[in-house]
């Protein structure tokens, strides 16, 4: 079930710019970071981000409750003024079982209050439901549920 465009770019929490496919972005992450800005829409879009780049090597389906990214929206956090929430950013969406929009994000399987890195390998994509359900428990490994990330060469 596809939302309406209407309502897509209805957002209390951010200021919508555009809606883009999954592979546009994937495609155009940029790995050198002090080179990482590119133009879209008139606005630097950072496009070296950590979230990016675990969407691309780990896919976009959430580990947990399966929902699948479906669309980015080029969005601007409205009041957050952290310089990183005010920049525009790609946002990945799924859709959930009731038709509504559901935000998905990177989960750190190693939770940072725990001690968890920021690397990739310690990086899983989960939508925002399953990582606020989630909080920071560590991964569960003795009853048969694996963690589903491979480690990296
Ligand atoms: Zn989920």
């Amino acid at each position: 079930m596809k939302p309406k465009l209407k309502r897509e770019f209805k957002n209390k929490t951010y200021f919508r710019m555009g809606k883009f496919p999954v592979n546009y972005v994937l495609d155009n992450i940029i790995d050198n970071k002090d080179e990482s800005d590119i133009a879209i829409n008139g606005v630097n879009v950072y496009m070296s981000s950590q979230r990016y780049k675990l969407f691309k090597y780990k896919g976009i389906r959430c580990i947990k409750c399966g929902i699948v990214g479906e669309y980015f929206i080029l969005e601007q956090h409205r009041q957050k003024s952290a310089y990183e929430s005010k920049r525009f950013h790609f946002n990945l969406y799924g859709i959930d079982k009731n038709g509504k929009e559901m935000l998905m994000t990177k989960d750190h399987i190693i939770p940072k209050s725990k001690g968890g890195k920021n690397g990739l390998h310690n990086l899983q994509p989960m939508c925002m439901k399953c990582n606020n359900e989630k909080d920071d428990k560590m991964p569960k490994n003795s009853n048969g549920r694996k963690i589903r990330w491979k480690k990296q060469n």
